[in-house]
């Protein structure tokens, strides 16, 4: 509890009551709440309050940039679906950890930040204090929600209604304004301890409507060529056995979205997964569960979903989901669990699993791009492409279906997520919604922190500069995380060259970098590898010695190709040429 006041020369009679203040007021609430790691940066005002967190029990994760501890809390609320907590410093730290608050609310990653702040009076005076910034305003239209407490007594209710915005509903982004003088204000102990608040059912469960379930199985029961996509979202949800047994009672194909993937094995007979184009032209119902139509899904229209007249039902948990970009036949609004175990009940024995003649397609496409496929993964070469090491990598994640896979890039981004199949729900962590760079080291950090798995990090040599001071956090804390770079020189590729010859091309890195050397420098091991048959050694070694390791894989600079699968998102000058 709080610190008590010195009254060790007064008679007893005159003791002044025990005394609590904001630092362990944040703390308590925190604990009570079953919070057990804070992830941050310390600095004023926030030093103490996590140097109290610590001793208090609390586990305290330093990063060295405030936007890697975002990004690792936010990917510890879609692991646990409890919020992640970010402590940073005011406007710099906070600005920096913001990034990862609006990434985290863009991805439905349950979050809270929690930033000190300077002196109110000041700031809104715009006086000059240190740091001064008006972060509350700041935070407001990147997040789901953002509150500032003044008062300690207020902190239990702060602290609570964060909690509930942050993992209530559509999970997102909290923001939580603690200004530096709330955490030496102090208040009674006793009436401290009653001010704090205990969740109840912070995340409660929303029952579909009856006649929506209804319609849904309607749309379902008429369709030919039936597909079932699932999202983050339904991963997040770990209703894993209800949304298996929906899929194998149905006899439906299934096509998991990157960070979905492996909900189901992607080795299941009914996974698309190698034929995915072809069912999102062919199919004429959709069911999305927890996915949203949105750039990842090409909004539901246009060539990548043929000609075919399709209906689509849709489960989440927003309403105003539905319709965002074509409409929604059979919107289905609930907890991707209590939706699926509705949908279950309502397939009585007249349920028939769809036609033969599409499951025989999609097999069918399936084992000739599966066939096409081999030979590339198992490809030699030296220096490697992009292929021959994932061929590798693939291997590795088929022997240890448990590791954790953290991927983030272009080309290793694109390829990897097609390569490496997954067995085991919430093992493949990426760039997400926004395809962001930069959250490679953090997510390791946080994987390894949140579950005690073994990480393997694949991450192209551009997307590891955003957030490669992190392994010395690594090394620091031992975690048994391995990195691999695909190191080709460069963004997309290594081989462009300036034309007026001035300098190096914009997305060109120093040619033959050692980015193991990094890892050394900390005391983990570095390994440099130029053959698939390397570096699949050099992983298992890694795993099984659990050392922070880094491994620069020596990828072909002419290997990868114009942001990787994306590249037609690039606005192309007509003049260009000229
Ligand atoms: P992906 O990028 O994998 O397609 P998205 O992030 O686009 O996934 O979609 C996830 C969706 O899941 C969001 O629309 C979100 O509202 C929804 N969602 C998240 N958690 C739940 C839940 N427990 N129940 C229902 N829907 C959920
Ligand atoms: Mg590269």
């Amino acid at each position: 509890m709080g610190p008590k006041a010195a009254t060790s020369e007064k008679p007893a009679a005159t003791e002044e009551p025990e005394l609590t203040d904001g630092f362990h007021l944040v703390i308590d609430a925190l604990k009570l709440n079953g919070i057990e790691t804070i992830y941050g940066v310390p600095g004023i005002p926030i030093t103490d309050l996590g140097r109290m967190a610590q001793a208090d029990g609390l586990r305290v994760i330093s990063f060295r940039h405030e936007q890697n501890a975002g990004n690792a809390a936010a990917i510890a609320g879609y692991l646990t679906k409890k919020p992640g907590i970010c402590l940073t410093v005011s406007a710099p730290g906070f600005l920096n950890g913001l990034t990862a608050l609006a990434n985290a609310t863009t991805n439905c990653f349950p979050m809270i930040l929690i930033s000190g702040s300077s002196e109110r009076e000041i700031v809104d005076l715009q006086q000059g204090d240190y740091e001064e910034m008006d972060q509350l305003a700041i935070a407001k239209p990147l997040c789901k929600a953002a509150f500032r407490v003044l008062h300690a007594a207020d902190i239990g209710i702060g602290v609570a209604r964060a909690i509930r915005a942050a993992v209530s509903g559509r999970p997102g982004g909290v923001y939580l304004d603690l200004p530096a003088k709330l955490l030496s204000q102090t208040m009674n102990a006793v009436a401290g301890k009653k001010s704090l608040v205990k969740v109840i059912d912070a995340a409660p469960d929303q029952i579909p409507a009856k006649h929506a379930v209804q319609r849904a199985l309607d749309v379902l029961k008429n369709a030919k060529r039936p597909l079932i996509i699932f999202g983050k979202g339904a991963s997040y949800a770990q209703a894993d056995d209800a949304i298996r047994e929906l899929v194998e009672k149905s006899g439906i194909p299934f096509l998991p979205m990157s960070m979905a993937k492996g909900l189901l094995p992607d080795t299941h007979p009914q996974c698309a997964g190698a034929a995915r184009s072809t069912v999102l032209k062919d199919s004429d119902v959709v069911m999305l569960i927890g996915a949203r139509l949105n750039w990842l899904l090409s909004h539901g229209k246009g060539k990548t979903w043929g000609s075919a007249p399709k209906k689509f039902i849709q489960i989440d948990i927003e309403p105003r989901e539905m319709d965002s970009n074509i409409e929604i036949a059979a919107p289905l609004v609930g907890d991707i669990g209590s939706c699926v175990t509705a949908l279950l009940e309502g397939m009585d024995s007249t349920w028939q699993a769809p036609p033969a003649e599409w499951t025989s397609a999609i097999k069918a496409k399936k084992d000739e791009n599966i066939a096409k496929m081999a030979p590339r993964l198992a490809n030699t070469k030296s220096p490697m492409d992009f292929h021959g090491a994932l061929g590798a990598l693939r291997n590795v994640i088929k022997e240890r279906p448990d590791t954790i896979l953290v991927n983030e890039g272009a080309n290793t981004l694109d390829l990897a997520r097609g390569v490496i199949d997954m067995y085991q729900p919430r093992k493949r962590l990426d760039v997400g919604t926004w395809g962001i760079m930069g959250i490679g080291t953090s997510f390791a950090i946080a994987a390894a922190i949140e579950t005690g798995k073994p990480v393997l990090a694949v991450e192209g040599d551009s997307a590891f500069g955003f957030c490669g001071m992190e392994v010395e956090t690594i090394c620091r804390y031992q975690l048994p995380v391995c990195i691999v770079i695909f190191n080709n020189d460069g963004i997309y590729r290594g081989t462009d060259t300036d034309p007026t010859g001035r300098d190096p091309a914009t997305t060109v890195f120093v040619k033959g970098s050692r980015y193991d050397k990094m890892m050394e420098a900390f005391g983990g091991v570095g390994v440099n590898v130029e053959s698939p048959a390397e570096l699949k050694r050099a992983v298992d070694e890694a795993l099984n010695s659990g050392k922070p390791t880094l491994i620069n894989a020596v990828i072909d600079p002419a290997a990868g190709t114009e942001s990787g699968r994306i590249g037609n998102l690039n606005p192309q000058s007509v003049l260009k040429k000229k």
